[in-house]
Protein backbone atom coordinates (compact mmCIF):
# COMPACT_ATOMS: atom_id res chain seq x y z
CA UNK A 1 0.00 0.00 0.00
CA UNK A 2 1.53 3.37 -0.88
CA UNK A 3 -0.45 6.02 1.37
CA UNK A 4 0.14 9.94 0.80
CA UNK A 5 0.38 11.78 4.11
CA UNK A 6 0.46 15.38 5.08
CA UNK A 7 3.90 17.38 5.89
CA UNK A 8 2.29 18.71 8.56
CA UNK A 9 1.92 15.81 10.59
CA UNK A 10 3.94 15.32 13.61
CA UNK A 11 7.26 13.57 13.17
CA UNK A 12 6.08 11.20 16.03
CA UNK A 13 2.70 10.14 14.50
CA UNK A 14 4.63 9.36 10.75
CA UNK A 15 7.33 7.39 12.84
CA UNK A 16 4.38 5.30 14.77
CA UNK A 17 3.16 4.49 11.23
CA UNK A 18 6.22 3.56 10.07
CA UNK A 19 7.00 1.38 12.96
CA UNK A 20 3.26 -0.39 12.62
CA UNK A 21 4.01 -1.25 9.38
CA UNK A 22 7.30 -1.41 8.88
CA UNK A 23 6.90 0.77 6.19
CA UNK A 24 9.31 3.05 3.95
CA UNK A 25 8.73 6.60 3.79
CA UNK A 26 10.69 9.83 1.88
CA UNK A 27 9.30 13.10 1.44
CA UNK A 28 8.29 14.54 -2.31
CA UNK A 29 7.39 18.31 -2.62
CA UNK A 30 4.35 18.31 -0.53
CA UNK A 31 3.75 15.29 1.30
CA UNK A 32 5.13 12.23 2.48
CA UNK A 33 5.15 8.69 0.75
CA UNK A 34 4.67 5.63 3.16
CA UNK A 35 5.09 2.59 1.09
CA UNK A 36 4.41 -1.13 3.52
CA UNK A 37 3.89 -4.14 1.97
CA UNK A 38 1.47 -5.01 -0.62
CA UNK A 39 -0.66 -7.46 1.31
CA UNK A 40 -1.52 -4.43 3.75
CA UNK A 41 -4.98 -3.20 2.31
CA UNK A 42 -6.08 -0.62 4.73
CA UNK A 43 -4.20 1.59 7.27
CA UNK A 44 -5.36 1.94 10.92
CA UNK A 45 -8.54 4.51 11.42
CA UNK A 46 -6.82 6.70 13.77
CA UNK A 47 -4.59 8.02 11.03
CA UNK A 48 -6.68 8.82 8.64
CA UNK A 49 -7.15 12.60 9.23
CA UNK A 50 -3.09 12.94 7.88
CA UNK A 51 -3.90 10.71 5.02
CA UNK A 52 -4.54 12.67 1.96
CA UNK A 53 -4.80 9.65 -0.86
CA UNK A 54 -3.91 6.02 -0.75
CA UNK A 55 -3.50 2.93 -3.15
CA UNK A 56 -3.74 -0.45 -2.71
CA UNK A 57 -1.81 -3.23 -5.16
CA UNK A 58 -2.13 -7.02 -5.53
CA UNK A 59 1.27 -7.52 -5.85
CA UNK A 60 4.90 -5.39 -4.75
CA UNK A 61 5.32 -3.51 -7.30
CA UNK A 62 3.57 -0.57 -6.04
CA UNK A 63 5.79 2.73 -6.73
CA UNK A 64 6.33 1.85 -10.25
CA UNK A 65 2.83 0.58 -11.43
CA UNK A 66 0.59 2.60 -13.59
CA UNK A 67 -1.81 2.15 -10.82
CA UNK A 68 -0.13 4.53 -8.90
CA UNK A 69 1.30 7.13 -11.79
CA UNK A 70 -0.72 6.31 -14.74
CA UNK A 71 1.75 7.55 -17.16
CA UNK A 72 5.87 6.50 -17.83
CA UNK A 73 7.77 9.03 -15.42
CA UNK A 74 9.75 11.35 -16.89
CA UNK A 75 13.83 11.26 -15.98
CA UNK A 76 16.16 13.90 -16.09
CA UNK A 77 19.54 12.46 -18.04
CA UNK A 78 20.77 16.30 -18.27
CA UNK A 79 20.34 19.68 -18.77
CA UNK A 80 19.47 18.89 -22.58
CA UNK A 81 17.93 15.15 -22.37
CA UNK A 82 15.02 13.55 -20.86
CA UNK A 83 13.32 10.50 -21.09
CA UNK A 84 10.03 9.19 -20.98
CA UNK A 85 6.98 11.34 -20.21
CA UNK A 86 5.56 13.02 -22.50
CA UNK A 87 8.58 13.47 -24.36
CA UNK A 88 8.29 10.61 -26.66
CA UNK A 89 11.90 10.47 -27.01
CA UNK A 90 13.79 7.72 -28.10
CA UNK A 91 17.29 8.04 -26.70
CA UNK A 92 20.21 6.92 -28.39
CA UNK A 93 22.97 5.21 -25.75
CA UNK A 94 26.32 4.38 -27.17
CA UNK A 95 29.27 3.24 -27.09
CA UNK A 96 32.09 0.49 -26.30
CA UNK A 97 31.40 -2.77 -24.17
CA UNK A 98 34.16 -1.41 -22.56
CA UNK A 99 36.63 1.65 -22.26
CA UNK A 100 40.22 0.25 -23.22
CA UNK A 101 41.86 2.89 -23.80
CA UNK A 102 41.78 7.22 -23.85
CA UNK A 103 42.05 7.08 -27.60
CA UNK A 104 39.60 4.23 -28.29
CA UNK A 105 36.61 6.15 -25.86
CA UNK A 106 37.38 9.38 -27.53
CA UNK A 107 37.42 8.13 -30.93
CA UNK A 108 33.90 6.09 -30.15
CA UNK A 109 32.55 9.07 -28.15
CA UNK A 110 33.69 12.08 -30.87
CA UNK A 111 32.19 9.56 -34.07
CA UNK A 112 28.75 9.18 -31.93
CA UNK A 113 28.47 12.38 -31.38
CA UNK A 114 28.82 14.21 -34.84
CA UNK A 115 26.00 11.89 -35.58
CA UNK A 116 23.98 12.86 -33.09
CA UNK A 117 23.74 10.70 -30.04
CA UNK A 118 23.76 12.57 -26.59
CA UNK A 119 25.09 9.62 -24.00
CA UNK A 120 27.69 7.58 -24.27
CA UNK A 121 28.54 4.57 -22.57
CA UNK A 122 31.66 2.43 -22.00
CA UNK A 123 31.72 -0.38 -19.49
CA UNK A 124 35.05 0.24 -16.53
CA UNK A 125 34.35 -2.85 -14.14
CA UNK A 126 33.20 -5.65 -16.11
CA UNK A 127 31.08 -8.55 -14.70
CA UNK A 128 32.82 -10.99 -16.70
CA UNK A 129 31.68 -14.76 -16.79
CA UNK A 130 35.59 -15.89 -16.90
CA UNK A 131 37.94 -14.90 -13.97
CA UNK A 132 40.58 -15.37 -16.96
CA UNK A 133 39.30 -12.75 -19.24
CA UNK A 134 39.61 -8.59 -19.28
CA UNK A 135 37.55 -6.96 -16.11
CA UNK A 136 37.62 -3.24 -17.49
CA UNK A 137 40.11 -0.71 -16.15
CA UNK A 138 37.84 0.13 -13.26
CA UNK A 139 38.44 3.87 -11.91
CA UNK A 140 40.54 5.49 -14.23
CA UNK A 141 38.22 3.68 -17.01
CA UNK A 142 35.40 5.83 -15.53
CA UNK A 143 37.51 9.11 -15.39
CA UNK A 144 38.13 8.58 -18.84
CA UNK A 145 34.88 7.77 -19.51
CA UNK A 146 33.76 11.24 -17.95
CA UNK A 147 36.62 12.94 -19.78
CA UNK A 148 35.54 11.84 -23.05
CA UNK A 149 31.62 12.90 -22.13
CA UNK A 150 32.78 16.22 -20.43
CA UNK A 151 34.88 17.58 -23.79
CA UNK A 152 31.47 16.36 -26.02
CA UNK A 153 28.92 17.88 -23.53
CA UNK A 154 27.28 13.88 -23.56
CA UNK A 155 26.21 12.65 -20.46
CA UNK A 156 27.59 9.36 -19.16
CA UNK A 157 27.20 5.89 -18.21
CA UNK A 158 28.82 2.90 -16.85
CA UNK A 159 27.77 -0.29 -15.08
CA UNK A 160 28.84 -1.33 -11.43
CA UNK A 161 29.97 -5.19 -10.75
CA UNK A 162 29.58 -5.06 -6.83
CA UNK A 163 29.06 -2.13 -4.36
CA UNK A 164 32.72 -1.75 -3.66
CA UNK A 165 32.88 0.68 -5.80
CA UNK A 166 29.07 1.96 -6.16
CA UNK A 167 30.52 5.21 -5.19
CA UNK A 168 32.87 5.91 -7.15
CA UNK A 169 30.42 4.85 -9.96
CA UNK A 170 27.45 7.38 -8.39
CA UNK A 171 30.15 9.75 -7.88
CA UNK A 172 32.17 10.07 -11.50
CA UNK A 173 29.03 9.30 -13.75
CA UNK A 174 26.05 11.04 -14.61
CA UNK A 175 23.75 7.92 -15.17
CA UNK A 176 24.35 4.91 -12.69
CA UNK A 177 24.06 1.51 -15.05
CA UNK A 178 23.03 -1.77 -12.81
CA UNK A 179 24.61 -4.72 -14.80
CA UNK A 180 22.25 -8.03 -15.35
CA UNK A 181 24.10 -10.10 -12.92
CA UNK A 182 24.24 -7.45 -10.49
CA UNK A 183 20.99 -6.71 -10.16
CA UNK A 184 20.39 -8.62 -7.22
CA UNK A 185 23.23 -6.96 -5.24
CA UNK A 186 21.71 -5.14 -2.40
CA UNK A 187 24.99 -3.25 -1.99
CA UNK A 188 24.39 -1.16 -5.48
CA UNK A 189 20.23 -1.07 -4.98
CA UNK A 190 20.48 0.81 -1.57
CA UNK A 191 23.11 3.24 -2.66
CA UNK A 192 21.22 3.47 -6.04
CA UNK A 193 18.65 4.47 -3.84
CA UNK A 194 20.03 6.53 -1.80
CA UNK A 195 21.54 8.86 -4.98
CA UNK A 196 18.93 10.78 -7.22
CA UNK A 197 21.24 9.91 -9.95
CA UNK A 198 19.44 8.28 -13.02
CA UNK A 199 19.29 4.72 -12.82
CA UNK A 200 19.75 2.03 -15.72
CA UNK A 201 18.69 -1.33 -13.89
CA UNK A 202 19.19 -4.22 -16.10
CA UNK A 203 17.01 -7.89 -16.00
CA UNK A 204 18.92 -10.36 -14.81
CA UNK A 205 18.94 -13.20 -17.90
CA UNK A 206 17.10 -15.53 -15.38
CA UNK A 207 15.04 -12.69 -13.96
CA UNK A 208 11.19 -12.99 -14.48
CA UNK A 209 9.20 -9.81 -15.17
CA UNK A 210 7.97 -9.58 -11.44
CA UNK A 211 11.47 -9.95 -9.87
CA UNK A 212 12.71 -7.13 -12.31
CA UNK A 213 10.45 -4.49 -11.09
CA UNK A 214 10.32 -5.45 -7.83
CA UNK A 215 14.38 -5.10 -8.25
CA UNK A 216 13.62 -1.43 -9.42
CA UNK A 217 10.93 -1.00 -6.32
CA UNK A 218 14.29 -1.14 -3.87
CA UNK A 219 15.87 2.03 -4.90
CA UNK A 220 12.21 3.81 -5.37
CA UNK A 221 11.38 3.01 -2.05
CA UNK A 222 14.38 4.80 -1.16
CA UNK A 223 13.38 7.80 -2.69
CA UNK A 224 15.40 7.58 -5.68
CA UNK A 225 12.47 8.27 -8.81
CA UNK A 226 14.67 8.20 -11.23
CA UNK A 227 15.06 4.74 -12.49
CA UNK A 228 14.95 3.19 -16.54
CA UNK A 229 14.29 -0.37 -16.68
CA UNK A 230 16.32 -2.34 -19.41
CA UNK A 231 15.57 -5.24 -21.54
CA UNK A 232 18.87 -7.22 -22.32
CA UNK A 233 18.08 -10.53 -23.33
CA UNK A 234 16.97 -13.55 -21.20
CA UNK A 235 18.22 -17.13 -21.12
CA UNK A 236 15.80 -19.69 -22.93
CA UNK A 237 16.72 -23.13 -24.76
CA UNK A 238 17.94 -21.42 -27.59
CA UNK A 239 22.00 -21.63 -28.36
CA UNK A 240 22.46 -19.98 -31.81
CA UNK A 241 21.69 -16.35 -30.19
CA UNK A 242 23.32 -15.08 -27.17
CA UNK A 243 20.42 -14.76 -25.26
CA UNK A 244 16.57 -14.59 -26.54
CA UNK A 245 15.17 -10.77 -26.75
CA UNK A 246 11.76 -10.63 -24.79
CA UNK A 247 9.61 -8.23 -26.56
CA UNK A 248 6.39 -9.70 -24.87
CA UNK A 249 8.33 -8.66 -21.16
CA UNK A 250 8.91 -5.12 -22.78
CA UNK A 251 5.09 -4.58 -24.11
CA UNK A 252 4.05 -5.77 -20.04
CA UNK A 253 6.40 -3.18 -19.08
CA UNK A 254 4.83 -0.53 -21.33
CA UNK A 255 1.49 -1.27 -20.22
CA UNK A 256 1.63 -2.20 -16.57
CA UNK A 257 5.06 0.01 -15.22
CA UNK A 258 5.42 3.36 -15.22
CA UNK A 259 9.54 3.48 -15.69
CA UNK A 260 11.02 4.41 -18.81
CA UNK A 261 11.95 0.66 -20.54
CA UNK A 262 15.30 0.92 -22.91
CA UNK A 263 16.31 -1.99 -24.79
CA UNK A 264 19.83 -3.01 -25.50
CA UNK A 265 20.53 -5.32 -28.63
CA UNK A 266 23.96 -6.03 -28.22
CA UNK A 267 23.68 -7.85 -25.53
CA UNK A 268 20.78 -10.09 -26.66
CA UNK A 269 22.23 -11.01 -29.81
CA UNK A 270 25.21 -10.98 -29.13
CA UNK A 271 26.27 -10.93 -32.49
CA UNK A 272 27.01 -8.02 -34.79
CA UNK A 273 25.11 -9.39 -37.69
CA UNK A 274 21.42 -9.05 -36.29
CA UNK A 275 22.00 -6.41 -33.96
CA UNK A 276 20.67 -3.48 -36.48
CA UNK A 277 17.32 -5.38 -37.14
CA UNK A 278 16.98 -6.11 -34.34
CA UNK A 279 16.85 -2.44 -33.39
CA UNK A 280 14.96 -1.50 -35.88
CA UNK A 281 12.34 -4.12 -34.66
CA UNK A 282 12.56 -2.33 -30.86
CA UNK A 283 11.94 1.08 -32.25
CA UNK A 284 8.84 0.33 -33.70
CA UNK A 285 7.70 -0.73 -30.62
CA UNK A 286 7.90 2.93 -29.58
CA UNK A 287 10.59 2.52 -26.49
CA UNK A 288 11.71 4.92 -24.81
CA UNK A 289 15.97 3.94 -25.47
CA UNK A 290 18.18 2.09 -27.07
CA UNK A 291 21.58 1.22 -25.91
CA UNK A 292 24.15 -0.10 -28.47
CA UNK A 293 27.41 -1.20 -27.89
CA UNK A 294 29.79 0.47 -31.22
CA UNK A 295 33.83 0.08 -31.09
CA UNK A 296 36.23 1.41 -33.44
CA UNK A 297 37.66 -2.25 -34.57
CA UNK A 298 35.38 -5.09 -32.89
CA UNK A 299 37.47 -7.85 -34.09
CA UNK A 300 40.21 -6.49 -31.30
CA UNK A 301 37.64 -5.58 -28.61
CA UNK A 302 38.69 -6.75 -24.73
CA UNK A 303 34.76 -7.63 -23.96
CA UNK A 304 31.82 -8.89 -26.32
CA UNK A 305 34.00 -8.40 -29.24
CA UNK A 306 31.13 -10.42 -31.66
CA UNK A 307 28.72 -8.14 -30.91
CA UNK A 308 29.74 -4.65 -31.11
CA UNK A 309 29.28 -2.71 -34.61
CA UNK A 310 31.77 -0.81 -36.30
CA UNK A 311 31.42 2.73 -36.54
CA UNK A 312 30.15 2.31 -40.27
CA UNK A 313 28.01 -0.19 -39.11
CA UNK A 314 27.03 1.90 -36.04
CA UNK A 315 26.25 5.15 -38.51
CA UNK A 316 23.74 3.35 -41.30
CA UNK A 317 21.99 1.62 -38.25
CA UNK A 318 21.48 5.06 -37.23
CA UNK A 319 20.20 6.69 -40.25
CA UNK A 320 17.81 3.84 -40.26
CA UNK A 321 15.97 4.26 -37.27
CA UNK A 322 14.52 8.19 -37.24
CA UNK A 323 11.87 7.54 -39.70
CA UNK A 324 10.74 3.92 -38.14
CA UNK A 325 10.33 6.16 -34.72
CA UNK A 326 8.60 8.84 -36.51
CA UNK A 327 6.17 5.84 -37.50
CA UNK A 328 5.17 5.19 -34.08
CA UNK A 329 5.34 9.28 -32.97
CA UNK A 330 8.71 8.92 -31.82
CA UNK A 331 11.78 10.73 -32.09
CA UNK A 332 15.62 9.44 -32.24
CA UNK A 333 17.33 11.64 -29.14
C1 LIG B 1 27.29 -4.34 -20.65
O1 LIG B 1 26.45 -3.44 -20.76
O2 LIG B 1 28.41 -4.31 -21.19
C2 LIG B 1 26.91 -5.54 -19.87
C3 LIG B 1 27.82 -6.32 -19.30
O3 LIG B 1 25.59 -5.77 -19.86
P1 LIG B 1 24.72 -6.86 -19.06
O4 LIG B 1 24.82 -6.49 -17.63
O5 LIG B 1 23.34 -6.67 -19.64
O6 LIG B 1 25.28 -8.21 -19.38
MN1 LIG C 1 29.08 -5.59 -23.15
Amino acid sequence: MIIHVKKEIDQSIINEIIQKYDAFCFANENEYVVITSSSVKEIDAKFSNYVSESFVFETDIQLASKKYIPITRKVRLSNEIEIGGDTNNTVMIAGPCSVESEEQINQVAAFINQLGVKVLRGGAYKPRTSPYTFKGLGLNGIKLLKQAGSKLNMPVITEARDSTHINDVIEHTDIIQVGAKAMYDHGILNACGNSRKPVLLKRGFGTTLQEFVQAAEFILSLGNPNVMLCERGIRTFETKTRFTLDLCGVAYLKEYTNLPVVLDTSHAMGYAYGVPDLTRACTAMGIDGLIIETHPNPKVAKSDASQQLNLEEFEKMYHSLQPIAAAVGRKIV
